[in-house]
C-alpha cells in the first residue's frame, strides 16, 4: 500500500483564472523570470529583516514563498492575490521538503482579497490532536489542511474510477428516490413528515434496494448508483447515519457474474487510490471464515488462525470442556510480553463477548515447572485437569513453542468462533494502514441467523428478497437446525476485516418469495403493505437477477490508510449523530409543526 495520507503534489495544473495565472504548488525553477499571479490563503508569515517578510502562500496544490514589503499587514489566513515574479532561492535557503522550495515570489504586489479572523486551531497537522467537535464546527477550515484536501481528492478520484469502471462494463446510472417507502435492510429508518397528507411519512432509503429491482423488471438490465443511504442506528467510526454506497444490480447474472463486475470497480478503485494492481479476489465460505477466523469478516493480514481441538477432549475429564466444541488461538512469543493482569483483562474480556470463561496456557521449554506436554511444558492454571495427551495434542496441534501462549475457549461452536475471533483480532490485528490491502469474498452466508425464540420465527440474515442456495431449498421445510443450516446465495466483501458490502441473487418467483415470508412471518397483508409494488411488478415478468452494494466511505478510508470514516467525508457528523457546523439535528417552528400536522410530546425528563 502507498503512504497512507501524504499528500501528492508531484504535477499540479497550472489552472489559470481571470485572477491567476498558476496556482501555488505549480511554481518550479523553470518558471524563473516570469511574472505570474498566484492566489490562496496566508500559511505563515515571518518578519525578514527590517523592511521585508516572508509570506507563505498557501492553495490546494501547494505553498510558496513570496517575498513581500514588510508594512503590507497580511495575517494567517488573509485571502491575497500576490503577483511577482518568480526567482531562484538565494544559496543555502533552498528547502527540499517543499516541491516549490527552490523558487520564491519576489518584487511582489499584494492584493487583500478577504480579511481572516484567527483561525481557532492550527491549520496544520497539529490539527489531528484537535478535538474533533471543534474541527467538525468549523469543517470548512479542517478542510484547508493538505490531509483533508488529500483525502477529499483522493476520494474524487475514487468514485469516479468506480464510475468509469461501471459504465465500461455497460452498467447504467439510475437515480433512485431519496422520498420512499420503507426499505428491508433491517435498521430504523428516518421518516419524513408529508405536509400534504398529514399524518403520513416518507421513509429516507436505507438502500436503492427495491428501486433497483424494479429496474431490472424494467428491462435497465445493468444498473449502478453512487448512491447515498440513510440508516438511523448507533455510530461507530465506521458507521454514520448517510452513507454512500456503490450500488448495482444485474439481470440474467449468477453471483459470479456480480463477483466479477464488482471486483472490476473494486480494483479500478484500489488503482486510482493507490497505484496498486489488485489480481483476483479469494473466495471463502462463511463456514470456513468462522472456523478459521471466527468472524464472518476475516482480517487476513495476520494467521493466527482458530485450530479445533473438539476431537483431542471426546473422552476428556475436564468438566468445562465435555461436549463442547473447543477451538485454541496461539500467540507466538508473547509470553514474555503478556503480564498475569492481562491475562486477567482477556479473560474478562472473553466473557463479555459471552465466553463462560478463557483458558490460557504459557508454553514453556520442556523442563521448566508446569505440566509436561511432551516437548515442551504448559504452564496454566487448568493444566491439572488434562491429561498429558490431551495437553501434548494442544501444543502440537497448535504448532506452540516456548515463549507463546495459547488460548482455548470452549462453548458452542458459534460462541467459541465468536469469542476467538474477537480475541484473535484483539492480539494480533494490525494497524489499519500496515499489512497490505486484503480483499476476500465471503459467500455462502447463511439464509437464516437465528430463530426468534418467542415467535419460533427465523431471522433473515440478509434481506428477505435473498435467494436459498440451490442445493439447500429442501431444508427449508425442516425445523429450528435445519432451517439454520440453509445456506443463502448472498456474499460480503471484506477488506482487512472490514465488511466492505453485501449482495446476494434475488428471488424473482413469487411463489418462492411467498415460501421465504411465510417462513419469515410476513403476513400476505404485511408484505402486500410493505413490498407489494415489487411483489406487484414481479407479476409483470421479472428477470432473474442479483446485485451488490459497497460502502464508498469504507472503502476511500481504508485504501487511504484511516481507521475514521469522518476523516474521508466532508461533512460527516459526530459519534453522537448532530452537526457541529449547521446544528443538525434542530427544533421547527410551531407553524411548521402544524402545517404538517405534527404536535410534540412533553419531553421525558
Ligand atoms: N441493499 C443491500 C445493502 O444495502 C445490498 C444488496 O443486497 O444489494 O446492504
Amino acid at each position: 500500500m502507498s503512504e497512507p495520507t501524504a499528500p501528492s503534489k508531484a504535477h499540479p495544473a497550472p489552472m489559470p483564472t481571470a485572477m491567476r495565472s498558476h496556482t501555488c504548488g505549480a511554481l518550479r525553477p523553470e518558471h524563473v523570470g516570469l511574472t505570474v499571479s498566484v492566489c490562496g490563503w496566508v500559511g505563515r508569515r515571518r518578519e525578514h529583516g527590517e523592511h521585508l517578510a516572508f509570506v507563505d502562500l498557501r492553495d490546494h496544490t501547494g505553498v510558496v514563498q513570496c517575498v513581500v514589503d514588510g508594512t503590507v499587514d497580511v495575517r494567517s489566513e488573509y485571502v491575497l492575490r500576490i503577483t511577482g515574479t518568480v526567482r531562484p532561492r538565494p544559496e543555502g535557503t533552498v528547502n527540499p521538503n517543499l516541491a516549490t522550495g527552490e523558487v520564491e515570489l519576489a518584487d511582489c504586489e499584494v492584493e487583500v482579497l478577504s480579511v481572516a479572523e484567527p483561525p481557532p486551531f492550527p491549520l496544520d497537522d497539529r490539527a489531528a490532536e484537535v478535538d474533533e467537535i471543534l474541527r467538525l464546527r468549523h469543517r470548512y477550515l479542517d478542510l484547508r489542511r493538505d490531509t483533508m484536501q488529500h483525502n477529499l481528492r483522493a476520494r474524487a478520484r475514487i468514485s469516479s474510477a468506480i464510475r468509469g469502471a461501471m459504465d465500461g462494463q455497460g452498467f447504467v446510472e439510475v437515480e433512485t428516490p431519496m422520498l420512499i417507502a420503507s426499505t428491508p435492510e433491517g435498521a430504523r429508518d428516518f421518516v419524513v413528515p408529508s405536509r400534504l397528507k398529514p399524518g403520513s411519512f416518507y421513509a429516507l432509503p436505507q438502500s436503492p434496494q427495491l428501486f433497483k429491482q424494479l429496474c431490472m423488471v424494467g428491462g435497465v438490465d445493468r444498473y449502478f448508483q453512487i448512491a447515498r443511504c440513510m440508516r438511523d442506528e448507533d455510530l461507530r467510526a465506521d458507521r454514520q447515519f448517510e452513507f454512500t454506497q456503490l450500488d448495482a444490480e444485474m439481470s440474467f447474472a449468477s453471483q459470479q457474474d456480480v463477483l466479477d463486475a464488482i471486483t472490476v470497480a473494486v480494483a479500478a478503485a484500489t488503482e486510482a487510490a493507490t497505484g496498486e494492481v489488485i489480481g483476483e479476489i479469494p473466495h471463502m465460505t462463511w463456514r470456513e471464515a468462522m472456523d478459521r477466523y471466527g468472524s464472518d469478516k476475516p482480517d487476513v493480514r495476520f494467521a493466527m488462525e482458530l485450530v479445533d481441538l473438539t476431537d483431542l477432549f471426546a473422552d476428556t475429564g475436564f468438566n468445562a470442556f465435555k461436549g463442547a466444541d473447543i477451538k485454541a488461538i496461539c500467540h507466538k512469543d508473547a509470553s514474555e510480553s503478556t503480564s498475569r493482569s492481562r491475562l486477567d483483562d482477556l479473560t474478562a474480556a472473553a466473557k463479555r463477548w459471552g465466553a463462560k470463561g478463557l483458558v490460557w496456557m504459557r508454553v514453556e521449554a520442556a523442563g521448566d515447572d508446569g505440566a509436561n506436554a511432551g516437548t515442551v511444558t504448559l504452564n496454566s492454571p487448568v493444566a491439572k485437569f488434562l491429561s498429558a495427551g490431551e495437553l501434548a495434542g494442544i501444543a502440537e496441534r497448535l504448532g506452540a513453542g516456548p515463549g507463546d501462549v495459547c488460548f482455548l475457549v470452549a462453548d458452542d461452536w458459534h460462541r467459541t468462533c465468536h469469542v476467538l475471533g474477537l480475541l484473535r483480532l484483539e492480539l494480533g490485528r494490525p494497524p489499519v494502514n500496515e499489512g497490505g490491502l486484503q480483499f476476500l469474498w465471503v459467500v455462502d452466508f447463511p439464509l437464516f441467523e437465528d430463530v426468534d425464540e418467542a415467535t419460533g420465527k427465523p431471522v433473515p440474515a440478509h434481506h428477505p428478497f435473498t435467494m436459498p442456495h440451490v442445493d439447500d431449498v429442501d431444508l427449508l421445510d425442516g425445523g429450528t437446525e435445519e432451517l439454520l443450516q440453509v445456506r443463502s446465495q448472498a456474499y460480503d466483501l471484506v477488506l482487512n476485516g472490514w465488511e466492505l458490502g453485501s449482495g446476494s441473487v434475488r428471488i424473482h418467483r413469487g411463489d418462492v418469495q411467498q415460501r421465504i415470508f411465510d417462513l419469515l412471518g410476513i403476513s400476505v397483508e404485511e408484505a402486500q403493505a410493505k413490498f407489494g409494488f415489487l411483489l406487484d411488478a414481479f407479476r409483470y415478468g421479472a428477470p432473474p437477477h442479483a446485485g451488490f452494494a459497497f460502502g464508498l466511505d469504507r472503502l476511500v478510508a481504508l485504501l487511504l490508510g484511516v481507521d475514521n470514516i469522518r476523516e474521508v467525508i466532508a461533512f460527516p457528523k459526530t459519534q453522537s449523530g448532530g452537526d457541529p457546523l449547521t446544528s443538525a439535528p434542530a427544533e421547527i417552528a410551531p407553524a411548521q409543526l402544524d402545517e404538517l400536522g405534527l404536535r410534540l410530546l412533553p419531553r421525558a425528563t
